[in-house]
């Protein structure tokens, strides 16, 4: 009922609300009832809405791009058409996967983690050829086992932040320590590779590094078991979730203000057609839930403690043209100084081939904020210093340029070990449900599509389905 009478009164005040989109100002808002609002359409809010309807529940998503996927990026070569992916790569053969791609008529096929390229290895820092025997710390299969061994310790890291009290030192230690004690030298390396993103990962508390590498993904690596899109593009799976659900998708959306009230929520965007006004029984908030990030909400104090402690590492992919590197070569960034040859971020991890003519996807990270341009600088200037250090034919046609870059910021959310010692996993699991808002996402789980679609299932959906 109050959301009723909301509705009226929101109606004559959109007009006057300021949405910061001069094109919006002064039209009267248009307003849609849904039982859920769901603000982000990346992974877990697709996944969210796609679910949330066929079990009869009407959404809304909210997306500020102009298009659902979040971090998958598809790479469609202009001349060719032939299409390549360079962010989201692969998800794990579990039935949450393969029941969401048979729904939206997405073909799988396995994922081969060999690639046909040239492993190359080099000391970017230093721009000098490094030999594969530099990583060379132990017995990978050895490395694999023990390392699962750690992680059956901890069956609850499987399924969100249900932390025991007290948490387990271990979990707290940062990662290089846990690796040095427990004698994890040899998978170091690699799972530094798939944890990318992470700024300096031997810092991070190993509770990231096990959420983010869990025995799941340490299985169908070391099985080499994941799957992708047979047609090799990830955006179809969006695409066609944006299909199913239509004009429940606001794209190119901003998000203005959000209020919450006792029986309901309301949220007011601007659209490209004007500022829209939802009213919808729950919110499911999936973008990153740092303070900064979620500035359009009402939060009040037991929220803002909470989402106020996030720090963040920082991530970037891109696609390089032309950079000289050899067409079918990957060359890897390995630091023979460093502990387990981890290179110290920031920093690019690989140059990849694409197996596309003059293409190779170039990863980077940092622990501390870089503006696009100072990222693009550096590998710029990494690939100009390993091309002639290494030998290879410098590019002829002027100098390399990017067709393919995008900033996934913030990444990792992470808080202080002694704010995971102190509980604050717990506190921030009580958000669910609180004010009429659910939570997922990455901070809900892991930077693990896979495991965050099974997350949103097995822990978010029941409640949130319940509740409207
Ligand atoms: C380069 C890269 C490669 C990866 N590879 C893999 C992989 O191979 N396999 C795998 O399982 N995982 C992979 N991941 C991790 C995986 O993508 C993430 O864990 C997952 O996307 C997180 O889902 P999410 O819903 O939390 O966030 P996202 O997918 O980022 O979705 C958040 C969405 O919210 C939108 N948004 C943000 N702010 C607002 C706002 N104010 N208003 C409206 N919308 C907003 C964003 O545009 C985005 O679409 C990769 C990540 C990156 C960056």
């Amino acid at each position: 009922m109050l959301c009723d009478i909301l509705s009226i009164c929101a109606l004559a005040s959109a007009a006057a609300a300021t949405t910061g989109d001069h094109s919006s100002r002064g039209q009267k808002a248009d307003v849609v009832k849904r039982d859920v609002c769901i603000i982000g359409g990346g992974s877990s809010g697709t996944y969210s809405a796609v679910r949330l309807q066929q079990m009869n529940k009407t959404v809304a998503v909210v997306e500020r791009n102009n298009r659902l996927g979040g971090h998958v990026n598809t790479y469609v070569n202009p001349a060719t058409n032939q299409t390549f992916d360079y962010g989201v790569i692969f998800w794990k053969n579990t039935t949450v996967v393969t029941d969401y791609f048979a729904y939206l008529d997405v073909p799988l096929a396995r994922s081969p983690l060999v690639s046909p390229a040239i492993p190359a290895y080099a000391d970017f820092a230093n721009a000098s050829r490094v030999s594969a025997d530099a990583l060379a710390t132990g017995n990978l299969t050895a490395g694999f086992e023990a390392y699962l061994a750690q992680l059956a310790k901890y069956p609850y890291l499987t399924t969100g932040f249900d932390l025991p009290d007290p948490v387990p030192e271990d979990l707290l230690l940062p990662f290089g320590d846990f690796v040095r004690k427990y004698d994890l030298g040899a998978i170091a390396f690699t799972i530094s590779l798939y944890n990318q993103g992470m700024g300096n990962i031997l810092a991070q508390p190993t509770l990231y590094v096990l959420k983010y590498f869990p025995a799941s993904t340490a299985i169908s690596a070391f099985t080499d078991s994941f799957v992708t899109t047979a047609r090799h593009n990830n955006q179809e799976l969006y695409d066609k979730a944006l299909e199913k659900l239509g004009s429940s998708v606001f794209l190119d959306s901003n998000v203005i203000r959000i209020k919450r009230y006792h029986d309901c929520v309301e949220v007011l965007t601007s659209t490209p057609t004007g500022p829209q006004i939802i009213h919808a029984s729950a919110l499911l908030v999936t973008v990153p839930p740092e303070l900064a990030s979620v500035g359009f909400l009402d939060t009040d104090g037991v929220e803002q403690s909470l989402l106020g402690q996030f720090n963040s590492s920082y991530y970037w992919d891109t696609i390089l043209e032309g950079s000289g590197i050899p067409d079918n070569v990957s060359l890897t960034n390995i630091d023979p100084q460093a502990p387990y040859g981890v290179p110290a971020m920031p920093g690019i991890y690989i140059f990849g081939y694409v197996g596309m003519p003059g293409l190779h996807t170039v990863y980077y990270s940092s622990p501390h904020p870089l503006s696009d341009a100072a990222v693009k600088a550096d590998i710029l200037a990494q690939a100009a210093a390993l091309v002639q250090s290494l030998g290879y034919k410098p590019p002829v046609n002027g100098s390399p340029t990017f067709v393919g870059l995008n900033a996934h910021n913030p990444f990792e959310l992470t808080v202080s070990t002694e704010a995971i010692r102190k509980g604050f996993y717990g506190r921030f699991g009580g958000l669910q449900g609180r004010r009429r808002t659910w939570w997922t996402g990455a901070a809900w789980q892991a930077q693990d599509s896979s495991a965050i679609w099974d997350f949103t299932e097995r822990v978010v959906l029941p409640q949130l389905v319940a509740a409207c």
